[in-house]
């Protein structure tokens, strides 16, 4: 048996022709015209306006704190589960990060305990779409239009799906993707921020490029970065953006056919089908295991014993110590993340994983959970 990594990147549509075409014409830096049309037809794709292609999805979240003039003083609500990406651009600007537990069902956000973390000081929510599943904007929106809150949405996790039918990427002032290859659709590294709002694209957009003037290049207002993306990664972009609807149709099959077999296993809860407002996307299919199984920890040492990658959950951010040394968080608990932390992980879940994999993958777990 081969080894079944946690993801596999599937690249059989035009990728290998549109990034012929950069070598052949010569345009592989990000002044190309792979760029802008990527940038269309990803806003478009999402149902927004604008579209800022970047060097990954960090930085889009970076550009977004930074865009939205947030600093200083500035406290900014998000779920402690989450990659630290979403805290560390807080944190990075100056701004300061509150975070919220997660629900144990959905994983997301406790959204029913958004509303004791405002202050004088709140400006911001950054909601992040977990694993596939949209996390309840409504009371989120609802919060923001009270308090006068900007929203920066995290959609990494998030590409295609739709909350109450309305796509995940259009509740944010400014909202973000990722296009990493474990992402649905892979740049190799490359991120996205999506707008409706054209002033603060331009922004965005000058923030990505060291904020050079048009006027006069070399002399600088503000400080930027280099967060451009190539026109190699945007050809590669437009290729898998051709195959948006088979991706989106293969997790979600893949989603229920580890659904199926692993129904009625006793002592995991699975990543859940949906909910009110949204059908699993299953960008992930991950699940959490009952403390008297184990660990996750001794359950992914035993899967990858038979050939089978996994990955952890994420890991809170209440409990980073990067965090915990900078002051942040102390004496905060939040149970449920921290339980889910601990007993987590997720399953082999790329768009290159076949049937047999999926049924192979199972069959182990089935095993290595009744010893
Ligand atoms: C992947 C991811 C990011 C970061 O994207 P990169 O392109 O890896 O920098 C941010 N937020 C979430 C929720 C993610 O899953």
């Amino acid at each position: 048996m081969e080894f079944i990594p946690v993801n596999t990147p599937s690249l059989t549509g035009s990728e290998e022709k549109y990034l012929a075409d950069c070598i052949r014409t010569g345009w592989i830096s990000s002044e190309g015209p792979a760029i802008r049309e990527f940038e269309q037809k990803f806003a478009a794709k999402i149902g927004r306006r604008c579209g800022i292609a970047v060097s990954n999805g960090t930085a889009a979240l970076e550009i977004a704190v930074r865009a939205l003039n947030l600093g200083p003083g500035d406290e900014v609500i998000l779920p402690t589960f989450t990659i630290i990406s979403c805290a560390a651009a807080v944190v990075k600007e100056g701004a300061i990060p509150v975070v919220v537990d997660a629900d144990p069902v959905t994983w997301n956000m406790d959204v029913t305990r958004l509303a004791e973390k405002i202050t004088a000081q709140t400006r911001a929510i950054m909601p992040v779409h977990i694993y596939g599943l949209p996390v309840d904007m409504d009371p989120i929106i609802e919060l923001a239009r009270r308090y006068n809150l900007k929203i920066i949405e995290d959609a990494a996790e998030a590409h295609g799906q739709t909350y109450k039918g309305k796509p995940c990427g259009t509740f944010g002032d400014l909202s973000i993707f990722s296009f990493y290859p474990n992402k649905l659709i892979t740049t190799g590294e490359g991120g996205m921020l999506v707008t409706d709002d054209e002033a603060l694209a331009e922004r965005c957009r000058s923030l990505r490029n060291l904020c050079f003037q048009p006027q006069r290049r070399f002399i600088h207002e503000e400080l930027g970065w280099n967060y451009r993306i190539t026109n190699l990664q945007a050809a590669l972009g437009l290729a898998q953006l051709e195959q948006w609807n088979s991706f989106i149709q293969r997790k979600r099959k893949m989603g229920r056919l580890y659904t199926e077999l692993l129904t009625g296993v006793e002592g995991i809860q699975l990543s859940l089908e949906k909910t009110d407002h949204a059908d699993n996307i299953y960008w992930v299919f991950g699940l959490v295991v009952d403390e008297k199984l184990g660990s996750a920890k001794t359950i992914m040492d035993r899967l990858a014993q038979n050939q089978i990658g996994t990955r952890p959950f994420f890991y809170p951010m209440h409990r980073q110590p990067v965090f915990q040394k900078m002051g942040l968080f102390s004496g905060l608990s939040c149970p449920v993340a921290e339980r889910i932390a601990e007993q987590g992980f997720y399953l082999p879940s790329g768009l290159g994983l076949t049937e047999d994999q999926i049924v192979y993958v199972t069959d182990c777990l089935k095993q290595v959970l009744k010893s």
